[in-house]
């Protein structure tokens, strides 16, 4: 990765690398910077943090497609919203 901070999709692509802890460092710097902008990508974050603690590991399957383009569309009308920005 040559970019200093990460689109919300790649966000949600890369959480579960980020909870197995085998993100490397300059990456996790990067992942946690945009958790401390970004709300949505928080609650997701946190969301996926719980759902580890109840199965005790991570789900094989994390989101179903159709849930994560919801949560993606979500993500995208707050950033209108609240920013006035287009998702990358
Ligand atoms: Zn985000």
């Amino acid at each position: 990765m040559n970019r200093d901070y990460l689109t919300c999709r790649e966000m949600v692509e890369l959480v579960t690398e980020y909870l197995e802890g085998v993100m490397p460092p300059r990456e996790r710097v990067i992942f946690e910077a945009h958790l401390a902008v970004c709300p949505g990508c928080t609650a997701y974050f946190e969301q996926m943090k719980q759902t580890i603690r109840l199965l005790g590991k991570l789900p094989e399957d994390s989101i179903e497609p159709e849930a994560r383009d919801t949560l993606l569309h979500a993500f995208r009308n707050w950033k209108r919203t609240t920013t006035g920005e287009e998702l990358v």
